[in-house]
Formats: C-alpha cells, sequence, structure tokens
C-alpha cells in the first residue's frame, strides 16, 4: 500500500502542530511510521489521503458505533446547522437528550452536559470533592480519564504508550491528592482507603478498562468498589466515557449490575461532535452551580450541533437495542476468527473482549492490569499493527488500546480481517 501523499501530509503538519496531531493517539511514534492521513469515512470505512481503503476498528476512538457519516446523524446535523451554531442561551434540545439519557442509563437523575471526557471526569470529580468535603481520590494504574491533571497519575492510553506515565507539569500538590491502586486488586483500594480513612472523596474507575488495552472487571471487583465506597462514605465515580451507551444502552452498570454513585460519558453520546456528560442521582448532582456551590461551566456545552448528533445518535441506539447484541456477535465471531489463526501458528497470545471492545497483547499470561497489559506491549504488535494496516485494516496504533467494533461492519470485512491476519501470521513467531 502506498503512503505516499499521507506522509507528504504529515511532515507539512509538523511544521505548524507539535507531533503534526492534535492528538498523540493518532501519531504511530509506538508503531513507527507516518500516520496516515483521512479523507473521508462511509460506514465501516475509512478513505485515505493516497485512496487507500480501510475497514476501521477505532471507529474514532468508540463515538462511531453506527458507522460513519450515518444518514440520521448527518441529516441532524446539516439540518440544525442552518438554524444557527451556538448561541450560549437555553434550547429545548438540551433538556430532550437529557430526559432520553436519564431514561437509558440506570440510577441517574440528571446530566450536565460538557465539551469532552476530559471535561467530565475532571468536573465529577470536583463535584465528588464538593460533596463529600474531602481531597483525596483513587484511580487504577493504566485507567485513563482524560488529560486533566489529577489523572495523570499512571495513566493509560496515549499517556502510556509514549512513555510519560506522570506528565511533567503536574504539580506535587496535585499528585499528592491522587492515590494509585491496582485493577482487579480490591486489597490494593482497601490498602489504601485505610491508610488515608476519612480523607478519601471518591474511586475513579473505568468499570471496563478500554485504555490498556480492553480490560475486564473479575468478578466480585466491581461489587467490592461498591462495599468499600458505602462502608467509607466515599462515592464511586464510573467513568463510561468509552463504555457509556456501547456495552449496552446503559453501559456497565447496566450490563453488569454495580451502580456508581456519578457517571461520566463522552464519546457515542456526542453522536461524533465534542461532547461529553456526567450524571448523577439529584442528591449530588444539585451540589453543581447554579443550585449549588460547586462551580462548573461551559460557553459550549450543550451546543445545539453537538446536542442534535448526540440525540440522534441515542435515538437510533434506544430504538433499535439489537445493535448492542448484533455487536456484541460481529466481535465475537472476529475473537473466534483470530484466535484461530494465532492458535493455529502457536502464538502466545491474550485476547480480552467484552460487547463490542476487544485487544489482543502478544504475551503469554492473562492480562488483567496494567502491568500485565505492559508485557504485550512489544515489537510483535508493531509488525501485527503493519501487516494489517497493509492490507487494508486499521487497528489502533498502540497495544494500550481497545478496539471498537460499529455497527456498519460486515461479515465479509471480518472475514477479510481475519485473513489478513493469517497472511502474515509466520512473520508474529
Ligand atoms: C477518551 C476517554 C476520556 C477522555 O475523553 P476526551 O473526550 O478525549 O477528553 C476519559 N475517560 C475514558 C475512559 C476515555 O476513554
Amino acid at each position: 500500500m502506498i503512503y505516499k501523499r499521507s506522509s507528504a501530509l504529515f511532515n507539512e503538519a509538523k511544521k505548524y502542530i507539535p507531533g503534526g496531531v492534535n492528538s498523540p493517539v493518532r501519531a504511530f511514534n509506538a508503531v513507527g511510521g507516518d500516520p496516515i492521513f483521512v479523507k473521508k469515512a462511509k460506514g465501516a470505512y475509512l478513505y485515505d489521503e493516497d485512496d487507500n481503503k480501510l475497514i476501521d476498528y477505532i471507529s474514532s476512538w468508540g463515538p462511531m458505533i453506527l458507522g460513519h457519516a450515518h444518514p440520521a446523524v448527518v441529516k441532524a446535523i446539516v439540518e440544525r446547522t442552518k438554524d444557527g451554531t451556538s448561541f450560549g442561551i437555553p434550547t429545548a434540545l438540551e433538556t430532550e437528550i437529557a430526559k432520553l439519557a436519564v431514561s437509558m442509563v440506570p440510577g441517574i437523575d440528571k446530566i450536565r452536559f460538557v465539551n469532552s471526557g476530559t471535561e467530565a471526569c475532571m468536573s465529577a470529580v470536583r463535584l465528588a470533592r464538593g460533596y463529600t468535603k474531602k481531597d483525596k481520590i483513587i484511580k487504577f494504574a493504566g485507567c485513563y480519564h482524560g488529560h486533566s491533571d489529577s489523572f495523570l497519575i499512571q495513566a493509560g492510553s496515549g499517556a502510556v504508550t509514549f512513555g510519560e506515565p506522570n506528565s511533567p507539569g503536574v504539580t506535587k500538590g496535585t499528585a499528592k491528592d491522587t492515590l494509585l491502586a491496582h485493577y482487579n486488586n480490591l486489597e490494593s483500594v482497601e490498602k489504601l482507603v485505610e491508610e488515608n480513612k476519612g480523607d478519601i472523596a471518591c474511586i475513579i474507575i473505568e468499570p471496563v478498562a478500554g485504555n490498556m488495552g480492553c480490560i475486564l472487571p473479575k468478578k466480585g471487583f466491581l461489587e467490592g468498589l461498591r462495599q468499600i465506597c458505602d462502608n467509607n462514605e466515599i462515592l464511586l465515580v464510573f467513568d463510561e466515557v468509552m463504555t457509556g451507551f456501547r456495552l449496552a444502552p446503559g453501559g456497565v452498570q447496566e450490563l453488569l449490575g454495580v451502580e456508581a454513585d456519578i457517571v461520566t460519558f463522552g464519546k457515542v453520546v456526542g453522536g461524533g461532535l465534542p461532547v461529553g456528560a456526567f450524571a448523577g442521582k439529584s442528591d449530588i448532582m444539585n451540589h453543581l452551580s447554579p443550585d449549588g456551590p460547586v462551580y462548573q461551566a461551559g460557553t459550549l456545552s450543550g451546543n445545539p450541533l453537538a446536542m442534535a448528533a448526540g440525540y440522534t445518535m441515542l435515538k437510533e441506539l434506544n430504538n433499535n437495542r439489537e445493535i448492542f447484541e448484533s455487536l456484541d456477535k460481529k466481535t465475537a465471531y472476529l475473537h473466534e476468527g483470530m484466535a484461530k489463526v494465532l492458535n493455529d501458528a502457536n502464538i502466545d497470545h491474550q485476547i480480552n473482549r467484552i460487547g463490542s471492545m476487544i485487544s489482543i497483547h502478544f504475551c503469554k499470561d492473562p492480562v488483567m492490569d496494567f502491568e500485565t497489559a505492559a508485557h504485550g506491549n512489544n515489537p510483535k504488535f508493531k509488525t501485527y499493527f503493519h501487516g494489517m494496516l497493509d492490507r487494508g485494516v486499521y487497528m489502533p496504533p498502540s497495544a494500550f488500546e481497545s478496539y471498537f467494533l460499529n455497527d456498519a461492519l460486515s461479515y465479509e470485512d471480518i472475514d477479510h480481517t481475519v485473513n489478513a491476519l493469517s497472511e502474515f501470521v509466520h512473520e508474529l513467531k
């Protein structure tokens, strides 16, 4: 495959944009080579600047769950644009999407919309601190909650892909209030709670982790966190920016039956436009300004275009709930296909999957936390990534990312993907 024009565009971009990209995970630093530049996308496919057609397994890192340029979503955005694109004054649409989201997600009464997942998580933690009048938070190594200061402590995703899990620029003062636990390890949480009795405002977690590859919570882990929170007046915050409206209409809370006190959203909720949100019971949410003292704001929050895209996306999902089952089946089919090729070739690997999230780590031992995930970040992953790309399959360019399947993907596309792997699987020996 030829990437001549993409490479030229990348060289030009690097002159004016740090690293040539507006978000580090788009660069190919972890796998080598130049990133491809996309010209357009439709359904399950990306078309790059060199006119290569690629099967897309990142779906814009989650949002495009219905596939690219979905007709209903496009129509909603175009129609809405004609009536003005931003007012800074309330619109009826904001209540429509809020009502729909509250009806789909278990355990929430109110929701506030922001512009990104980062903002949602940052605001959720401020709210938890304001509500509990406590300062410290617990997060888990390898979990990513956006790039605000409190979370860039052993963060996953791009933060770890590019070798800076603890970013310079985060002050010691901020860092000392973020306590670090280990995913799937309740004892590590209990120990921190014991050592910091009465000081912990919240535990924030990706209830299914997607930023160190896909990692599932062990049986009883989320229930255990719920119990620890209840026993110690700590709020449980589920970061469902990735999993919300993806793994089920009501996210992980619905799928695995554990309820959080505050839930954050992003990605799917914006239908491909920049949207985040955080939600909870009225008792907690009413602490937000203007009703309460915890300040949070946004000039473009609830933007009409973003709300039109998000509302249409949620409505499509809510009215066609079989999509979740069909995505689960497609992803299982991909899982089986890839596993067979790798098993037949005797390649050590671990495939983790839940619903439409899946990832492969090239290592022997089960991947269940950040440490074990790091074993699969090796030269084999680079060979794998480029082998797939050269055969028209776009996978995430990092072993620390999950794939996101979309509804436009066909079984033929998945067959093509599995065949692509079998063509170069010997190179992974
Ligand atoms: C993507 C992501 C975020 C950050 O969202 P942005 O919109 O990129 O700011 C936060 N938490 C999780 C779990 C995510 O996957």
